[in-house]
């Protein structure tokens, strides 16, 4: 009687508890009869529901085998895949170049501001962004405070005196006098010029107290610089050892800025992960690459476009970068290079960064749709997560259990032809962040 008395209080009180609790979390959503692009797989998956829980995907089923009781979108047989993620971003940047040298913190911000909202409204739910002051901004995004996708920031880029971070005009006078000064990049915590290993790793830790994911260096000759050609060498083998020591160390890694192979190689020796550009790469040392793991971030739009506020030896310098794409891209494809992920690099027009996906389309001169899918959800997902215990998220890029709801419903199939993606205001019909939905025009 004791027995059957306990087991009926037992069961009372978990209907009371089942009673008072929700029947699912105000957090749940069912996303139902979605033929899914997992960010990997050839093929699309049969109609499915998604089951997302607290902006996480739960549960992966065959159609209408989900609970019918909560907030439901059917997407109607549409393709559901991850949000997009740009692995090479300049969030803060959209100013012309001349704009850049002296404008204040407000002005980045308030273009930032845009820039970020295009990015999200063009389906790009994380970007890794390669260098800029976007620490506020990341945080106000993750606070829900305004649109934007999720930062995986790289703080300050550091360079050497004269390198790519080195935004001085050569009139400029010498840092190495009282009356010598930083540029405004570097003021405003886009840039940052360090020289020797102790500043080196003084500047690394800058960037990690302020919460970068991973560092971003430049070892090679840079475009909007003034002052550095495209085939020098920057930094020597302590100067990257010691950045790379600095980032391991915090549990991350170093990518590194640079156009030409031996550049890479030596970056690539010293221990980063990452070669943001790579254009004059040649095959035996992307094959090393290669070989050793490393991931390939290359860009193609951004060395067509018209940048605002450069001069004729920047332009030049760009003409250069531009010529090496097409020999890159071929032989990346042709080496079935894995490690490759999607990037822009979009600086200097907020015109300009609503075409990013543009990008995709450009990209189908060598690759097949499904390869430029992988770089642009799955392999990038890869590569922000390389940050290791300096992912601020979780899992990004793919459509799996326990991965963050981070979901695009597209219009046609981009598994067959990739140019629906260039269209977002028409062809990506739902736009969902985290479990929460930020368009939905369906
Ligand atoms: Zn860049």
């Amino acid at each position: 009687m004791k027995t059957n008395f306990s087991n009926t209080t037992t069961l009372v009180s978990a209907l009371i508890l089942a009673l008072l609790a929700p029947i699912a979390s105000a957090e749940s959503l069912i996303i139902r009869n979605a033929r899914i692009f997992d960010g990997e797989s050839e093929q699309l998956s049969a109609p499915s529901d998604i089951y997302i829980e607290d902006g996480l995907i739960k549960n992966i089923t065959n159609v209408n085998k989900t609970p019918q009781d909560i907030e439901t979108v059917d997407v109607g047989g549409r393709v559901l895949m991850p949000g997009m993620i740009n692995a090479h971003a300049h969030v803060m940047l959209q100013l012309n170049v001349l704009e850049s040298l002296t404008s204040d913190a407000y002005y980045y911000a308030y273009t930032a501001t845009l820039a970020a909202k295009s990015l999200l409204d063009n389906g790009f739910t994380t970007v890794r962004d390669m260098s800029g002051n976007t620490f506020s901004l990341k945080k106000a995004i993750d606070r829900g405070l305004i649109p934007g996708p999720r930062i995986f920031p790289s703080g300050a880029m550091i360079s050497q005196t004269s390198g790519h971070s080195d935004h001085r005009t050569a009139e400029a006078e010498s840092r190495l006098l009282d009356s010598g000064s930083r540029s405004n990049l570097e003021r405003m915590g886009m840039t940052i010029v360090a020289d020797g290993r102790p500043e080196v790793l003084q500047a690394v830790r800058e960037n990690l107290r302020r919460g970068a994911t991973q560092i971003k260096i430049a070892v090679g000759g840079g475009i909007s610089s003034y002052g550095d050609p495209l085939d020098v060498t920057q930094y020597t083998e302590e100067e990257i050892r010691a950045a790379v020591e600095a980032a391991n160390n915090w549990g991350t890694y170093v990518a590194a800025h640079v156009y030409n192979s031996e550049g890479i190689r030596r970056a690539v020796e010293m221990g980063v992960k990452s070669i943001e550009h790579a254009n004059l790469v040649d095959l035996e040392t992307l094959k090393y690459m290669q070989d050793q793991g490393v991931w390939l971030s290359p860009q193609v739009m951004i060395f067509e476009q018209e940048l605002r506020g450069m001069n004729a030896d920047q332009v030049a310098k760009q003409q250069l970068a531009l010529e090496g794409v097409n020999q890159l891209m071929t032989n990346a494809a042709k080496l079935d290079y894995r490690n490759i992920v999607f990037g822009e690099d979009m600086v200097t027009s907020l015109e300009g960064l609503n075409l990013i996906n543009q990008e995709l389309v450009r990209r189908a001169q060598w690759f097949t749709p499904i390869q430029i899918l992988r770089q642009v959800t799955s392999r990038a997902g890869e590569l922000c997560m390389l940050s290791g215990p300096r992912n601020p998220y979780g899992t990004v890029g793919v459509i799996k259990e326990g991965a963050i709801a981070d979901l695009l419903v597209v219009e046609g199939n981009p598994l067959q032809d990739i140019s629906v993606l260039a269209n977002p205001a028409d062809n990506i019909r739902v736009i969902m962040k985290g479990g929460e939905l930020y368009k939905n025009t369906l």
